[in-house]
Order: structure tokens, then C-alpha cells, then sequence
């Protein structure tokens, strides 16, 4: 099988195996005062310096969770206490999407979508007029797509929204352990992170919050008062542990991984356009992710190319919304048609893809195309 749908979960780095295990074979809560518990703690410490290294911020600000979906409700909620609008995007994943409908009742007044072009790129200067209102509270871009790879130029929106007072948030879910991240550089006050997306466990994921950022303390889960109350619960100390080798093994492995990893997404997107034809790769005017590419090939539904190439492990659009016969949001807001979103496939590779499985790929793909589209166009 040629695994191409890293996008909706990576496989586990053998690192983070390793550590998940290792802590998992051990006995200790980390809030507890014994030695059991201490070592647990030490792990949760190393986990989260980690994490706080792969994206260049201090281990203090980091707020360990269920994975991005949390961390994005956390971050939104939390937001949502100061009051004012919140401006996000049509093509945001349903978990910062929905949320901030459900936030907001999904009211003008206290919520925005920006337009996105045809490239998936958000408007700029839409996003400008908003905040000259001087009514933004938030705003909400995710700093990569996850059907397309289209990447946000955050530092511009980071100075348009600091200027008028907004604090920003980004969903970085698909950008973390694929490129390189820089907090230092990047002046964003909330990001979200999920560990399956970069070789760490499933279930696992962070919240990093800037120091001082002044945001009501509005924690999802009460209780015990764990991660300085932002989340409590008895800390999944096994998951975190996976979670920050996994960030160790891609933040080691970034500045080789990234290009070979392009080159490999390339030579599947040139032998595709090629030897398929009448298709077109979504978002590929923009800046993309190293290892994504979204293809709609025109007269092919999506579902019947995935059927005919069972050697490939791809995805109809986005995995999350995939078995929901609805088509995707990106796309549609992207100008597709329905149809045309319907007749798109997403491939997604990472660390462990090789060279021999693209091509394998390339020829299953260009296979099940051709046999959709002859079988479609096939007198009865
Ligand atoms: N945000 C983005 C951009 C994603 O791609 C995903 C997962 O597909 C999520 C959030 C949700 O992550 P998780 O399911 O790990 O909570």
C-alpha cells in the first residue's frame, strides 16, 4: 500500500513508539509527590521542552490537550471571553469553523468569514477593513491547509490585527513538523497543534499560549486544576511523551525532510498532469505545504477514483469530512463547483514516503482516472 494520507494522520515515528511505551510501562501520576509521580512529571517536563522547541517558544507556554481540536475550542472560548468580533475563514477546519459559529451563534455582528480567492489565499485587505472597525477581538487563520497545503502569510496579519488591538490565534495543525515554525519570529498570541500530524500518538496535542496574552481563564475541562488550569484531568502521560519525542524526530529531520519531500509531491503531481490531463492542482499558484497536493480530475468523482486504486491510501477531499456526502467547504469557497470539488483526491505524503511508492502511486492513480472516466463516458 502506498500510505499517501499523511494529512489525516502520520505514521507513528519510531521515537515517539519508543517514549509512549517506555512511559506507558512505568506507574505514576505526574501530579503526584512520590518518586512514581515525579518521574511521570519529568516526562510531561521533557515532552513539553520539546514541543517548545520545535516551535521556538518557552516550555511555560504550553498547554498540553486531546489534540488540536481541543486546543482550537480552548483557544477560541477563551478568545471569545474578551468580547468583540471574531474574524476567521470560509476554509478553516470544522474544528475552528464550527466552534466559532457555535461561539458567536454565528451572528455579523460578532462574526466574520473572509473572502478566499481562487487560490485559497485569504483577503488582506478585507481582513484590514474589518479590523479598522476597531471591533475585531480575534482573528482565527490557519497557518496551513489541510485539503489544499495553501499556506497563510502570517506576519502580515499579525501586524494588521496587533495594530488594531486584535489578538491572533492559528490553527497550525498541518504546518507543525512540516516546516519550520519560529515563535520568536512570529508574533501570533495562540497556536494549535495535534502530535498524530508530525509521527507522534493520536489523542494528543498542545495549546501554545504567549506569555501575557490577556485572555479570560476559560478552561473547557474543571477539576484538578492541571496544566495551570487551562485543562484538567490527569495528564495522558504516555501520549505527551510520544508527542514531544515525535517533536524532537521532526525538528531534527526538518530541513532535510522538507525538500525531499516536495520533490517527491512534484514528481507525482508531473506524472499525474501529464500522463491524466484535463486536471488541475488546487492552491498551486500559492505557497503549499512540502507534501500536499489536492487534484481535481475533471470527469472522475473522487469516490470512484479512491475505489479503483486500492493500492493507494489517499483522500476525497479531507479525511475528516470524508463518509459526509457533503462536498468540501474548502473547495466550494475556493470557486469549485460541486462537481468539481466532488471529483477532487488529496494526496498527502511525509517523513516515510519513498520514491519507489510514488511512482507505484502515480501509475495505480493514472489508472483509476482513465478507468472512471471511460467507464462514465462508456455508451450502454
Ligand atoms: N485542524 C486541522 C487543520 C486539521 O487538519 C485537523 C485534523 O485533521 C485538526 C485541526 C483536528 O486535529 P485532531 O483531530 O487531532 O484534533
Amino acid at each position: 500500500l502506498a500510505y499517501l494520507d499523511y494529512n489525516a494522520t502520520a505514521p507513528t515515528r519510531p521515537e515517539a513508539l519508543k517514549a509512549t511505551v517506555e512511559a506507558m510501562s512505568a506507574v505514576g501520576n505526574a501530579s503526584s509527590t512520590h518518586r512514581s509521580g515525579r518521574h511521570a512529571a519529568e516526562r510531561v517536563d521533557l515532552a513539553r521542552r520539546q514541543v517548545a522547541e520545535l516551535l521556538n517558544c518557552a516550555h511555560g507556554e504550553i498547554v498540553f490537550t486531546s489534540g488540536a481540536t481541543e486546543a482550537n475550542n480552548l483557544a477560541l472560548r477563551a478568545a471569545s471571553g474578551i468580547g468583540g468580533r471574531l474574524v476567521t475563514s470560509p476554509v478553516e477546519h470544522p474544528a475552528v469553523l464550527e466552534t466559532a459559529k457555535t461561539i458567536t451563534s454565528g451572528s455579523p455582528d460578532s462574526l466574520m468569514l473572509l473572502p478566499v480567492d481562487a487560490d485559497g489565499l485569504v483577503d488582506l485587505d478585507a481582513l484590514r477593513k474589518a479590523l479598522a472597525t476597531g471591533e475585531v477581538a480575534v482573528v482565527s487563520l490557519m497557518a496551513a491547509n489541510n485539503e489544499t497545503g495553501v499556506i497563510t502569510d502570517l506576519g502580515p496579519v499579525v501586524e494588521a490585527a496587533h495594530r488594531a488591538g486584535a489578538l491572533v490565534h492559528t490553527d497550525a495543525t498541518q504546518l507543525v513538523g512540516r516546516l519550520p515554525v519560529d515563535l520568536a519570529e512570529t508574533d501570533v498570541d495562540l497556536l494549535s497543534l495535534s502530535a498524530h500530524k508530525f509521527g507522534g500518538p493520536q489523542g494528543v496535542g498542545a495549546l501554545f499560549v504567549r506569555r501575557g496574552t490577556p485572555l479570560p481563564y476559560r478552561p473547557l475541562l474543571i477539576g484538578g486544576g492541571q496544566e495551570r488550569g487551562w485543562r484538567a484531568g490527569t495528564l495522558n502521560v504516555p501520549g505527551i511523551a510520544g508527542a514531544g519525542a515525535a517533536a524532537e524526530a521532526a525538528r531534527r529531520a526538518l530541513a532535510t525532510e522538507a525538500p525531499r519531500i516536495a520533490q517527491l509531491r512534484d514528481a507525482l503531481e508531473d506524472a499525474l498532469v501529464e500522463r491524466v490531463g484535463d486536471c488541475r492542482i488546487n492552491g498551486v499558484r500559492s505557497t503549499r505545504l512540502p507534501g500536499v497536493t489536492s487534484i481535481t480530475f475533471n470527469g472522475a468523482p473522487a469516490d470512484a477514483v479512491l475505489a479503483a486504486m486500492p493500492d493507494v491510501a489517499a483522500s476525497e477531499g479531507s479525511a475528516c469530512s470524508s463518509g459526509a456526502p457533503s462536498p468540501s467547504h474548502v473547495l466550494l469557497a475556493m470557486g469549485h463547483s460541486r462537481e468539481e470539488a466532488d471529483s477532487t483526491v488529496r494526496f498527502s505524503l511525509g517523513y516515510a514516503t519513498t520514491a519507489p511508492e510514488i511512482e507505484r502511486a502515480a501509475v495505480s492513480a493514472v489508472r483509476a482516472v482513465r478507468h472512471v472516466r471511460a467507464a462514465l463516458t462508456a455508451p450502454l
